[in-house]
């Protein structure tokens, strides 16, 4: 992809963002776009940056780390991890990263706290949730949410932000809003039973369901194909 696809697709994406915000009747600025750069080389990201673009969101820990390696001189970005988290990989996490929105045991979180050098902020986190209930997807169902949420919050090195999920696919917009009404009432919940914590994200909604996701209250979306494109998936 050129630079100059790229400049169209970012317009397009935050032109489509403001429509859908539009369309729920919701401020201009209630919902922020977060890159999702896997799988995309480091020029992409910068130019991205250059383009006014902060926020970007990455899978797996090598390939962030690498790309990171190259634009330390990119001032006010904010790396956000997305991807499935394995206990062997929480210290380069917890190092190198803003944002994790993947944590779905206490096992994690715990590493994730006692990792989180000193020097930086506390981890912005969100719970990822099984939204759509298949059993084969990751992330704590809606059951156990609770819990996990009482165990983060007494962790001092994270701070509970919100939720996130990656619901199954589907083509109605019904169809799509269901699971995502589902993360939102459950965030709501928590709001209720936590007052006072920081939860102020609904992280949802992708290049396919932006649409159900800002109707049902997102506040970062995540992009990665209408932003940058199809991805090679035969590296991965
Ligand atoms: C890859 C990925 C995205 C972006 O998906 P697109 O369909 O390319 O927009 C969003 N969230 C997560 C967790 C992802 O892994």
């Amino acid at each position: 992809m050129t630079d100059t696809m790229l400049s169209e697709s970012l317009t397009s994406a935050r032109e489509r963002l403001a429509a859908a915000l539009a369309a729920a009747a919701r401020p201009a600025d209630d919902a922020r776009l977060l890159a999702v750069s896997k799988t995309k080389p480091a020029h992409m990201v910068r130019e991205a940056w250059r383009l006014g673009q902060r926020e970007f969101g990455e899978n797996y820990v090598q390939e962030a780390l690498d790309k990171q390696a190259e634009l330390t001189d990119l001032e006010g970005i904010v790396w956000h991890f997305i991807g499935p988290l394995q206990a062997n990989k929480t210290r380069a996490v917890a190092e190198h990263f803003d944002w994790v929105h993947s944590i779905d045991r206490e096992r994690i979180a715990r590493r994730l706290n006692d990792q989180r050098p000193e020097r930086l902020e506390p981890l912005d986190v969100c719970l990822q949730v099984n939204a759509s209930g298949e059993v084969s997807k990751s992330g704590v169902g809606f059951d156990e949410l609770e819990s996990l949420a009482e165990t983060v919050l007494s962790l001092p090195r994270l701070r509970l932000r919100g939720l996130m999920t990656i619901p199954a696919p589907a083509q109605e917009l019904a169809r799509q809003r269901e699971p995502l009404a589902r993360l939102r009432q459950a965030l709501e919940a928590l709001r209720r039973r936590f007052p006072g914590a920081p939860l102020d994200t609904l992280s949802m909604g992708m290049s396919d369901d932006l649409e159900a996701a800002v109707l049902e209250g997102a506040t970062l979306v995540r992009l990665g194909t209408a932003i940058f494109g199809i991805r090679d998936t035969s590296r991965r």
